[in-house]
């Protein structure tokens, strides 16, 4: 990627190497209905695409071993918030296979005066007299991002802890604010070391992101959006997300949850999961009452506003709504209650050490599970994925 400030263009080359032979007759791929391909080609020859929505067709048949070469370009001007180019995983800029766990390497030149923030490990950065480039190395299962912006953009801090450092790249001024982000992160970060397992990178990021929803864990990179910042310091409900987000380093991100392919229970395993994590963080953090007052809390939260709506779905439907966040993380309180402390921690910690770096669907996730829980409670926690409401466990306690 070359980013021309005159043109206002970020030029690309995209290079993707097939390893196994995709049987599917038409392959496809993902990449933004809005990004006009100049030139395309497989082992040398011109690739005949077509496009549906943000779905590129791929006309050779089954794709055996091959490298595909994409050319493109992309106007700067759509991407760009108060000074920074921000691309994000969603945006689908660059083309790719959901829940496809692949290497991926990239090269972005940049003038001079500008800096590149990226998921990933920066595997290295030159100099000319007139540009930087930054090589960065991924595992990715969707996508990927980029933030160009202007060297003193962000005004940036870097903290030491459990073996690995940390950079925080604030736009918001207030420092008390910030001091309080990282001291939670900081908290949570240690929580997660000692109770999943060493974290596997040398460096993680949490990035200010201006004009984007949410908060979002990637590898190595959290992005937060201006909103959540304001929002963590305005109201204790709204702080969750800075221990979630950090949760995900290690679930969802340290190893995958396939939640497009294999669909089956992923929100619950991804999601919920990490969630319940960070109830668990809550307690061993600020002890016993906190985690009994975040459990009341999110019960009188499904009482009051979610029951009998259109979002009281099943979990086991996969949309990423409240039911997920809210009353399907008790599903593994009650997990918890039944197999005992030791015997969670460990659950955990193994999910963690034996999926280092793969994806994984339920059946994995199960697998697992039963060198802790006997058939009964696994049936159980089945029973209420596919059912409404709070776990009567809880509701009787
Ligand atoms: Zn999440």
């Amino acid at each position: 990627m070359k980013l021309d400030t005159i043109s206002r263009r970020i030029a690309i080359r995209n290079e993707i190497d097939v390893e196994k032979v995709d049987t599917n007759r038409n392959p496809r791929l993902f990449l933004s209905s809005f990004i006009q391909i100049d030139s395309a080609i497989v082992n040398g020859r011109k690739l005949y695409l077509s496009r549906v929505g943000d779905t590129l067709c791929l006309h050779i048949g089954i794709l055996k071993k091959s490298k595909l070469t994409f050319w493109y370009s992309i106007p700067i001007d759509s991407f760009i918030y108060d000074k920074a180019i921000v691309l994000t995983r969603g945006m689908k800029w660059c083309p790719y296979l959901h829940d496809n766990i692949s290497v991926l390497n990239s090269e972005v030149t940049v003038p001079a005066g500008y800096k590149v923030y990226s998921s990933g490990t920066l595997a290295s950065k030159s100099a000319d007299s007139d540009n930087i480039t930054y090589k960065y190395s991924n595992r990715i299962n969707s996508g990927l991002p980029f933030i160009i912006a202007p060297i003193d953009y962000y005004s940036e801090t870097t903290k030491y802890q459990n073996g690995f450092s940390i950079d925080y790249c604030f736009l918001n001024k207030d420092t008390s604010l910030q001091n309080s982000i990282i001291k939670e992160s900081l908290s949570a970060l240690n929580f997660c070391s000692s109770y999943i397992g060493n974290y596997k990178q040398k460096q993680l990021t949490y990035i200010e992101v201006p004009n984007f929803g949410s908060a979002q864990s990637l590898e190595t990179f959290i992005m937060m959006s201006s909103d959540f910042i304001k929002y963590f310091g305005l109201s204790q409900s709204m702080r969750f997300w800075v221990a979630h987000e950090t949760i995900h380093q290690w679930i969802g991100v340290g190893y995958f949850n396939s939640i497009y392919t294999t669909p089956r229970y992923g929100t619950f395993i991804e999601e919920s999961l990490t969630e319940y994590m960070r109830y668990v963080y809550i307690e061993k953090t600020f002890g016993q009452d906190s985690i009994a007052s975040q459990i009341k809390y999110v019960v009188n939260i499904y009482n009051t506003e979610i029951k009998g709506t259109d979002q009281d779905v099943l979990c086991s439907d996969n949309s990423p709504g409240r039911v997920i966040y809210c009353n399907a993380p008790l599903i593994f309180h009650v997990l918890r209650i039944n197999i005992g402390d030791v015997k969670w921690q460990s659950f955990i910690r193994k999910l963690y050490s034996d999926n280092y770096g793969r994806g994984i669907g339920y059946d994995d996730f199960k697998h697992t599970l039963e060198h802790y829980a006997n058939y009964t409670v696994i049936e159980q926690m089945e029973k209420y994925i596919n059912s409404k409401g709070i776990p009567d466990k809880i509701v009787n306690k």
